[in-house]
């Protein structure tokens, strides 16, 4: 059977204040923001996207804004963290321009990888894997390309029963286990390397994740057009999940389904990618709006608090 997905294509997490989170991502991890819009159901508040130069698929992580939300709690049923790859020989780097701007890293070995972990603003868990791989980091934001971020390296997610999300990635999704330890598995998808990791976390004692602010919201995978997409959603609806129709997303089309462990899962194409309405050197300048809101955009930019570009860390 041919398999669609080639890895991870975003992860969305909720925020409380976009200028603070434009600071910690674009201004102390050199992250590109590749695009500035709104929430499509709720055009009164921010969408932003953090990605690569281009926003490639697998780089991209962006943020719903609550402000005064209620925090929600990192648990069971979500994905858990938001991992990034360096280069290896970066994390001295990375730990010490943390460590200027006032956040505490910690560093472990896991699965035969030197992690380098800390928390955003909002408290969500981040950490930056140090592995030497192709692709390239985004250096317009003042971090030498010795040791920008490349992009995301794998998606956690911690499930009280890991079993039935372990079978939904290797008998529907296509990913491969690579490694297990205690109670962490990594599943890989083809071609494989950063950016195609899934890790799954079994624990049992877990407290219920809920959503809020300081939260990840959901995960996407990445197809790449439109065939694989309906593919996907013919082959989860027959081995019972409910899926959703195939939703327009300006930058990419999306279907959602939830999977056993409570994770809501959205798979998103390659296509059309973050140039189709601003030119790609400029991405992430302006405030960019879904055509049904373009008839409305002097009054949704008057609701939208003015943001400036990241104040780069000293
Ligand atoms: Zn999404």
């Amino acid at each position: 059977m041919k398999h669609h997905i080639t890895g991870l294509h975003h992860l969305t997490a909720i925020a409380t204040d976009a200028q603070t989170n434009i600071n910690f991502y674009a201004g102390l991890l050199g992250l590109r923001l590749v695009k500035k819009t709104v929430n499509f159901d709720d055009p009164t508040a921010y969408h932003l996207y953090y990605g690569d130069a281009a926003g490639t698929p697998g780089t991209i992580l962006t943020f719903f804004y609550w402000p005064g939300a209620s925090r929600g709690v990192i648990g069971a049923g979500q994905p858990s963290a938001i991992t990034f790859s360096a280069p290896a020989s970066s994390l001295d780097f990375w730990a010490e321009r943390l460590q200027r701007a006032g956040v505490t890293a910690t560093r472990r070995s896991r699965l035969g990888e030197d992690v380098l972990g800390f928390a955003d603003p909002d408290g969500i868990p981040v950490e930056i894997v140090g592995v030497d791989e192709s692709r390239l980091g985004w250096t317009g934001a003042g971090v030498a390309a010795a040791y920008a971020i490349r992009g995301l390296h794998t998606t956690e997610l911690t499930v009280r029963d890991p079993a039935p999300t372990e079978s939904l990635l290797t008998d529907h999704m296509g990913y491969t286990l690579v490694q297990r330890d205690g109670n962490r598995a990594r599943f890989e998808a083809a071609p494989g390397g950063p950016g195609r990791y899934v890790d799954v976390i079994g624990d049992r004692g877990a407290r219920r994740g809920t959503g809020g602010a300081g939260t990840i919201h959901h995960v996407a995978f990445r197809v790449a057009g439109d065939t694989g997409e309906l593919d996907m959603q013919d082959r989860l609806n027959a081995a019972g999940f409910h899926v959703s129709e195939v939703r327009d997303r300006q930058y990419f089309r999306s279907i959602y389904y939830r999977e056993h462990g409570g994770v809501l899962f959205e798979i998103a194409t390659d296509v059309p990618g973050f140039a189709v309405d601003e030119p790609a050197a400029s991405l992430g300048t302006a405030l960019k709006l879904p055509p049904q809101f373009e008839r409305a955009r002097a009054q949704i930019e008057e609701l939208l608090p003015p943001l400036q570009p990241a104040r780069l860390a000293s």
